[in-house]
């Protein structure tokens, strides 16, 4: 979907994100709406169109047609020709997604690896959920390890254990996200259970894997005290080496109206200093090493 160079959020030191399309969850407040689906698909950038009608008489689909006075795409009928977006001088419409081979994504990878010796960095998968392509993932783990470079993947850790196995020896670190610790209130807001994932990551403690949980903390959904506490009882048994608290923010909302999706939690505000002071101070407590932040 995307690659990030000079990521400094994603692991250790300065790193290269790859980011892979296709996601079996379905958070609310997802901040990579574009990386849901596994196929490529069109993003549309209202503020640059200007409504010329030049994507619309170019599409040999006919599978654009105007509504409101913009170009809105039918993606039945779109074949991703990228002819509209060939054609658009405003650059307003944008396939996002790409099939890279191995070597293609590795010429990538070591474009920057002068920055990963300098710093201890590396490369991290994220995504969407890179699990989800664990044979391709492996492949390319395996040719950064064959080159030295250090491997983080970023991971839901909603997936067969099967999965983890193909990749877990080529993997120097994990960076795995707890959102609700409720079976219930998880398959609410993420679309899926939380037993896979509880499950996973025992597994990958017990097997000594280097950990870094993340948590995003989203007021209003999982931020009381129940929750917390149920996540620092259920950490406090594994073998991690910290946790991160990842305040709530909005960004990524504009990404919704460009894909035409509706965002549903566009009440919600970013939780208080006090707030993530509170909760990190829990993990503290319980002798969890734990910061506020990326
Ligand atoms: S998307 Fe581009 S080509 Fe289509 S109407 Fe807008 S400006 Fe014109
Ligand atoms: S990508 Fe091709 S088929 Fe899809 S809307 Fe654009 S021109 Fe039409």
């Amino acid at each position: 979907m995307n690659i990030q160079k000079y990521s400094i959020h994603d692991g250790p030191g300065i790193r290269t994100t790859v980011f892979l399309k296709g996601c079996p969850l379905n958070c609310w407040w997802c901040h990579n709406p574009e990386s849901q689906k596994s196929n490529p698909e069109i993003m549309f950038f209202k503020e640059k169109c200007k409504s010329c009608g030049l994507c619309l008489k170019m599409c040999p689909q006919k599978a654009i047609e105007f509504v409101d006075g913009y170009p809105v795409t039918n993606e039945g009928k779109c074949n991703l020709c990228g002819k509209c977006t060939d054609f658009c001088t405003s650059n307003a419409r944008e396939i996002i997604g790409k099939e890279m081979t191995v070597k293609d994504l590795m010429k990538e990878i070591i474009k920057d690896e002068a920055f990963y010796d300098e710093s201890n960095g590396g490369v991290t998968f994220s995504g969407g959920e890179p699990l989800m392509h664990a044979d391709y993932l492996n492949d390319i783990l395996r040719a950064c390890k064959n080159r030295g470079i250090h491997t983080t993947i970023d991971t839901s850790g909603y997936t067969d254990w099967s999965q983890f196995e193909k990749i877990i020896d080529n993997t120097d670190l994990f960076l795995f996200d707890i959102k609700h610790m409720d079976n219930e209130k998880h398959f609410k807001y993420m679309g899926v259970g939380n037993t896979v994932i509880l499950e996973n990551l025992k597994k990958l403690s017990e097997r000594g894997s280097n950990i870094y949980i993340r948590m995003p903390i989203i007021a209003g959904v999982n931020d009381d005290d129940k929750n917390i506490d149920a996540a620092v009882d259920f950490i406090s048994k594994l073998n991690i080496i910290h946790v991160n608290l990842l305040p709530y923010h909005k960004m990524g909302m504009d990404k919704y109206v460009r894909l035409n999706k509706k965002y549903k939690l566009s009440g919600l505000e970013k939780p208080s200093d006090e707030v993530m002071d509170k909760i990190a101070d829990k993990f503290k407590k319980a002798g969890i090493k734990t910061k506020i932040g990326g």
